[in-house]
């Protein structure tokens, strides 16, 4: 059985302030709360929400990290660095890093492997874009995806990683997969694993991304291989995130 995860992305929005009165929100609520909980936060604000995190449930994590280790890449910050600072886990080729930044899927993978060399957890993002999906295209692309990082980084590493399936047009837009066409391609995930290693394609956390809310986080977290979510716009706000979290329980 899969314990599920709800992971918010809180992107490029924060400050100090705003930042500890969501989490001291997030605290109050927490104990209605039964699955695992992960706040991705921005690079400046890592250390200041690992020390409000200090003996809490919600692990923490970063948006992006390097494929490097170390050296001359001005602007750019390493695995060790994020490990150092707390983080368990880090979001790796969400899909504005795609599109915004040009990250290719190999460069996705080589930051994969530098995630897990420093002991977390890549959250894997892949998706299709509209022109994909309507192209007909959409289990390819994630199934290439996919198997770039797999062949980077070895099937036998899923076991220490998470995958979060997020349809592009459905990022932001208040479009939602439904829960049908989201559990379509989570299956199809799980079974592109399951050809390579049956343990590994069990215990797969797959979460959904996409204009996650709490009017339809019940539905599509009911679905057989949806194993949480990841979310972006409600996770700042703490009434919608932990009712999020709550439909996971
Ligand atoms: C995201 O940022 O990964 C995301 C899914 O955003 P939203 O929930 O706002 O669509």
């Amino acid at each position: 059985m899969r314990k599920k995860l709800v992971a918010g992305n809180w992107k490029m929005h924060g400050g100090l302030q705003a930042n500890a009165a969501l989490l001291d929100q997030i605290a109050d609520g927490l104990p209605g709360v039964a699955c695992d909980v992960l706040v991705c936060v921005p690079f400046p604000y890592l250390s200041q929400v690992a020390e409000r995190l200090v003996d809490s449930r919600v692990a923490l994590g970063a948006q992006n990290v390097s494929e490097h280790a170390a050296g001359a890449f001005t602007g750019e910050v390493s695995a060790f660095m994020l490990a150092e600072l707390g983080c368990s886990f880090v979001i790796v080729g969400h899909s504005e890093r795609r599109a915004l930044y040009g990250e290719s899927d190999l460069v996705v993978a080589h930051k994969c492997q530098a995630v897990l060399a420093a002991g977390m957890q890549p959250v894997l993002c892949v998706g299709e874009t509209l022109a994909e999906r309507e192209a007909g295209e959409t289990l390819a692309v994630v199934a290439r995806q996919l198997h770039v990082v797999i062949d980077c980084v070895g099937v036998e590493s899923f076991a220490r990683m998470v995958v979060a399936y997020e349809p592009v047009w459905a990022i932001g837009t208040g479009l939602t997969a439904s829960p049908a066409q989201a559990e379509a391609v989570h299956a199809a995930i799980r079974l592109q694993f399951a050809g390579l290693d049956s343990v590994v394609a069990e215990g797969l956390r797959i979460l959904y991304g996409g204009s996650v809310k709490p009017q339809n986080a019940l539905e599509l977290f009911a679905q057989s291989n949806i194993d949480g979510g990841l979310i972006g716009g409600a996770a700042l706000v703490a009434d919608d995130f932990l009712a999020i979290c709550r439909a996971a329980n």
